[in-house]
């Protein structure tokens, strides 16, 4: 049976741009996570995790018709553009652990 620190091990000991994921990831709380951005003390703006788009807070961004705040903007960006970030994270499952359909279905 897989041990889910053996799988971390593996994934991490496969790739070097794994481990900058991994600490990225860490980096992360949970909620900027889930949510897929996170605001930027420094630029005053909500940053994408996935594509590092901004939007400025204050801003106001109209979208068909409706006006939108920065923090919705980025919410609708991340759902549009990148399906989510549910999505984005087991795409780059695929793309990073090697690990094949047959293994996954095993892990799931
Ligand atoms: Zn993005």
């Amino acid at each position: 049976m897989f041990d889910i620190y053996e799988i971390i091990l593996y994934i991490v000991s496969r790739d070097d741009d794994m481990k900058s994921i991994i600490e990225w990831i860490l980096n992360t709380s949970f909620d900027d996570l889930k949510r897929g951005y996170t605001f930027d003390d420094e630029s005053d703006a909500y940053l994408c995790l996935i594509c590092g788009r901004t939007f400025n807070a204050g801003h106001i961004y109209p979208v068909n018709n409706e006006f939108l705040d920065a923090p919705t903007r980025m919410a609708q960006h991340v759902e549009q553009v990148h399906h989510g970030m549910i999505d984005f994270l087991l795409s780059m499952d695929k793309k990073y652990t090697g690990l094949s359909d047959i293994q996954i279905s095993i892990l799931k």
